[in-house]
């Protein structure tokens, strides 16, 4: 048997406790701490076997217990996370992120990127390698994009939240954000949420198209096992059988995510609803459901964007949210 989770006695020097667990061939890792603060140390699965008896022995050990769950490091996340200076989750205001789906140019970043700051959005979203479902559409301009997507954020006060679309551009892309998304299509890329969790950055996890939230959590469980500090979720719609609209805004899973399991949770309208006039109502209701912040695409020209024009907003209308702003 193995893979027990141990909690510390209030008090308990957690780097001790642990170096007498490795000298009992422990590979230990540090959870959040447990409901009245008590460190919790996670006995990994490979470590040699040990029995609750011999881990109770050791000093500083208070209790011993098995996780049931498939997912303890989503199960242990903090309930609120800082990134780029803005709270979320917790008891902070619902965040808002926006930008255009793909950076076009540095003059179009830094446009968009006032004024979403002057509406009161706090994170920077742009795409600098964009997932195209056409070998023909318009994939981002690379790495020059997260050069002027960096600039734009630190122009104008905002952290940064852009794509790593594969495992070879991660480095450059932590290098810049503040928040490295994974997209829906690559939920279930195993070697990219490995690579990314090794970049050590907090990371947005898109929901796949058809993924289930059990395969969701088991997701970011690997993006948290390889190193990330954090996870957040983004709802972005999941396929239905309707095409009315781009996909089905699945509520019921950010609820689930907020309320039931305790987790970070944002939505992102705009790829839900692939149309401008149901973005505004869609963020409102994920708001409602329990959304910890909004993604949404704006673009000043829509009709001329490269990608996701029919769904961009003016950033004028952000306001319409009813969220963001500095405390
Ligand atoms: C995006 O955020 O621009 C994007 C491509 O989103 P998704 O992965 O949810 O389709
Ligand atoms: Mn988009």
């Amino acid at each position: 048997m193995s893979g027990q989770v141990v909690s510390l006695e209030l008090g308990a020097d957690p780097a001790l406790v642990a170096r007498t667990l490795a000298a009992h061939g422990q590979w230990v890792r540090r959870l959040s701490e447990g409901d009245r603060g008590q460190p919790l140390l996670l006995l990994e699965p490979h470590s040699r076997q040990i029995s609750d008896g011999e881990l109770a022995g050791i000093p500083g050990v208070a209790t011993v217990f098995r996780p049931t769950s498939p997912h303890p490091l989503v199960d242990a996340q903090p309930r609120e996370v800082v990134i780029a200076g803005v709270p979320v989750g917790g008891t902070a205001p619902p965040v808002l992120v926006a930008g255009p789906c793909a950076v076009e140019s540095a003059a179009q970043i830094d446009e968009l990127a006032g004024r979403s700051a002057a509406m009161g959005a706090r994170l920077l979203r742009g795409g600098a390698w964009k997932p195209r479902t056409s070998p023909y559409a318009f994939g981002g301009h690379g790495a020059e994009a997260l050069g002027w997507l960096r600039l734009a954020g630190e122009r104008h006060g905002l952290g940064v939240v852009t794509e790593a679309m594969s495992v070879e551009h991660v480095g450059l892309v932590a290098e810049v954000a503040d928040l490295i998304q994974i997209g829906s299509r690559n939920m279930q890329n195993y070697p990219l949420l490995r690579a990314v969790g090794g970049a050590g950055k907090p990371v947005l996890l898109k929901r796949g198209a058809a993924a289930t939230v059990e395969e969701w959590l088991l997701a970011a469980e690997h993006c948290l096992y390889h190193g990330a500090p954090s996870v957040i979720f983004c709802e972005r719609g999941v396929r239905g059988f309707d095409p009315a609209s781009r996909n089905l805004f699945d509520l019921g899973a950010v609820a689930l995510l907020r309320h039931a399991l305790g987790l970070l949770v944002m939505a992102d309208p705009s790829h839900a609803s692939g149309r401008r006039d149901l973005v505004v109502p869609l963020g409102k209701a994920a708001l409602a459901a329990g959304a910890m912040g909004l993604l949404v695409e704006v673009h000043d020209h829509p009709e001329l964007a490269l990608s996701d024009g029919p769904q961009a907003l003016d950033p004028s209308l952000l306001g319409e949210f009813g969220i963001g702003g500095r405390p």
